[in-house]
């Protein structure tokens, strides 16, 4: 309706995508702190004078004013917190373990404006990581990827057999089956990873660094492997991203 001043709201959030919109606008998609994913248009951001276009780049954590709209929501302010994508811009295997961190969030929140709090501390904490290079990239990719998988259910059983609950440890683990597997349940086909593999997808899951850290490049490489097979089977097609990531060991 013209003339009618639409609801404002202001919230945190992360810049997970960026589309163009014809000449001068663009689509940002947001993982906000209260709202959700929320998508909205940035108007003139492409301009040279826009004063918030530079700050709604992917990986950015803002602070955003949007007013409701009846299909897409608007940017109407745009504070910086940090631009943790400046602080990996020319670190490939960093930026592609965002890439594929973001997708994550946004394929994990399908409905618009529903509030996803535990998912947006989980994505601001990995993309810190990421930014501040304290950690391995790839574990703090992998460590997502369990811990955003888990929070929506998928959690690999690591411990007792999935199927029946015995207790564990055991040796073999299948994804479709859902993680480890005693002898009676195992079937066809089932894996045996190294025992430190699994202790290593353990020790992601509850944030053990010190162990995470610990494990040998073969042991991060498979548990790699087995993240990204429990993914694959659960969200049934794989994030584009994750083939892209670079696991070489840096030289
Ligand atoms: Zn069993």
């Amino acid at each position: 309706m013209p003339g009618m001043r639409r609801p404002l709201y202001r919230d945190d959030a992360l810049v997970l995508r960026v589309q163009k919109l014809g000449e001068a606008d663009r689509i940002v998609t947001l993982l906000t702190r209260q709202h959700g994913r929320v998508r909205a248009v940035a108007k003139g951001v492409r301009r040279t004078t826009s004063r918030f276009g530079a700050r709604l780049e992917p990986f950015s954590h803002i602070d955003v004013q949007c007013s409701e709209g009846t299909s897409l929501d608007s940017v109407t302010q745009v504070e910086a917190r940090d631009m943790l994508g400046r602080r990996f811009l020319t670190d490939y295997p960093r930026y592609t373990a965002a890439s594929a961190i973001v997708e994550l969030a946004e394929r994990l929140t399908p409905v618009e404006r529903e509030p996803a709090m535990r998912l947006y501390q989980l994505t601001l904490g990995a993309l810190r990581a990421l930014a501040d290079a304290e950690r391995p990239g790839t574990l703090v990719l992998d460590a997502y990827l369990l811990r955003a998988m888990s929070q929506a259910g998928w959690a690999p059983a690591l411990r007792d057999c999935a199927v029946c609950g015995e207790p564990g440890p055991h040796r073999a683990f299948s994804v479709p089956s859902g993680g480890v597997t005693c002898l009676n349940c195992r079937p066809p086909g089932a894996a045996h990873p190294d025992p430190a593999t699994l202790d290593l997808m353990s020790a992601l899951l509850v944030g053990d660094w010190a162990a995470a850290q610990d494990t040998e490049a073969a042991v991060q490489r498979e548990c790699a492997g087995f993240v990204a097979a429990h993914l694959q089977w659960h969200l049934e097609r794989q994030l584009r991203s994750l083939p892209l990531v670079d696991r070489r060991e840096p030289a």
